[in-house]
C-alpha cells in the first residue's frame, strides 16, 4: 500500500478521506444514539425534513457555507456535525503522520475512530453504545496476538485491571452516594482501552481522561455554565486520553510516568 502515493502524502491524502468517512461517522453515532432512521437523519433537516441536496452534504465546506443553518427553515444544524467530520479527518492525519503508511496505522486510526464515535454517541445521548464498544473490546482481545500493541496477556491484563477498577469506583458511587457517577459504558470503554494499550498505557490513559474531564468540569462550574454535581459525559475524555496515550504514548508515557513520585 506505500506505492499508491509518495510517503509524505499518506497523512493528507488520509486526512482528506478522514472528512469523507467523518461525514459517515456522524450517520453512525446519529443512529446509535437512537435518533431517528441514521439515514434519512443525516440526509434531512431535523427541523422541517427538507430533504438536502448534495452539495449540502459535501464535509465542512456546507456547513461554513450556510451558515450552520438550514436553507430552507433557517434552523440551527448541530456543530456535532462539523465536529465529528473535523476531528475524523484530523484523527487519520494523525495516525498516518505518526505511523506512516503502515498496518500499524489502520490499526492505531480503527481505535481511534471506536472511541471518536463513543464520544459522539455520548455527548449526543449520554450513553456509550454496548453495540459498538463491546465487539471492539472482543476484537482487540482477540487478535492482540498478532496485533502491533502490547500482546495478548497484557491486553487481558489491561482491560481487567482498568474496565474492572473503572466499575469497583462505579458500584462504590453508587453505594455510598446513591450517585451514578460513572457509567457502565464509560467502564467498558476503560476496559478497551486497556486492552489497546496494556495496562500501564491504559491506566494513564484513563488518568489523562479523568485529568482533562476534571479540569473542563471546574471551569464550567467556575463559568456558572454547570451545576455542582450535574453529569457531564465522561467518554470525550476517556477517548482524548485514549487517543493521546496511542499516538503519543511512546514519549508521553515515559514523561508521566516519570512525573509520578
Ligand atoms: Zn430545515
Amino acid at each position: 500500500m506505500t506505492g499508491l502515493f509518495p510517503a509524505g502524502a499518506w497523512p493528507w491524502m488520509a486526512g482528506l478521506g478522514g472528512l469523507i468517512l467523518g461525514s459517515f461517522l456522524n450517520t453512525l453515532a446519529l443512529g446509535l444514539a437512537g435518533g431517528a432512521s441514521p439515514w434519512r437523519a443525516r440526509s434531512a433537516c431535523p427541523a422541517c425534513g427538507h430533504r438536502l441536496a448534495w452539495f449540502e452534504l459535501v464535509p465542512l465546506v456546507s456547513h461554513a457555507f450556510l451558515g450552520g443553518r438550514c436553507r430552507y427553515c433557517r434552523a440551527r444544524l448541530s456543530l456535532l456535525y462539523p465536529l465529528g467530520e473535523a476531528l475524523t479527518a484530523l484523527t487519520a492525519l494523525a495516525c498516518f503522520w505518526r505511523f506512516g503508511p503502515t498496518l500499524e496505522a489502520w490499526i492505531a486510526l480503527a481505535f481511534c475512530l471506536v472511541l471518536l464515535v463513543c464520544a459522539l454517541v455520548d455527548i449526543k445521548s449520554m450513553l456509550v453504545p454496548d453495540s459498538l464498544a463491546l465487539p471492539a473490546l472482543a476484537l482487540a482481545l482477540i487478535f492482540s496476538p498478532w496485533l502491533p500493541g502490547p500482546g495478548f496477556w497484557p491486553a487481558l491484563a489491561g482491560a481487567m485491571f482498568i474496565g474492572g477498577g473503572m466499575w469497583g469506583v462505579a458500584l462504590l458511587f453508587r453505594s455510598w452516594r446513591g450517585l451514578e457517577g460513572l457509567g457502565l459504558g464509560d467502564v467498558k470503554l476503560g476496559a478497551l482501552m486497556g486492552a489497546f494499550l496494556g495496562p500501564v498505557g491504559g491506566g494513564l490513559a484513563l488518568g489523562l481522561g479523568a485529568a482533562a474531564g476534571l479540569v473542563f468540569y471546574l471551569a464550567l462550574l467556575a463559568a456558572g455554565r454547570v451545576a455542582w454535581r450535574s453529569r457531564l459525559p465522561f467518554a470525550p475524555f476517556l477517548a482524548l486520553g485514549g487517543a493521546a496515550m496511542c499516538l503519543a504514548g511512546d514519549w508521553l508515557g515515559p514523561l508521566l510516568l516519570g512525573v509520578w513520585p
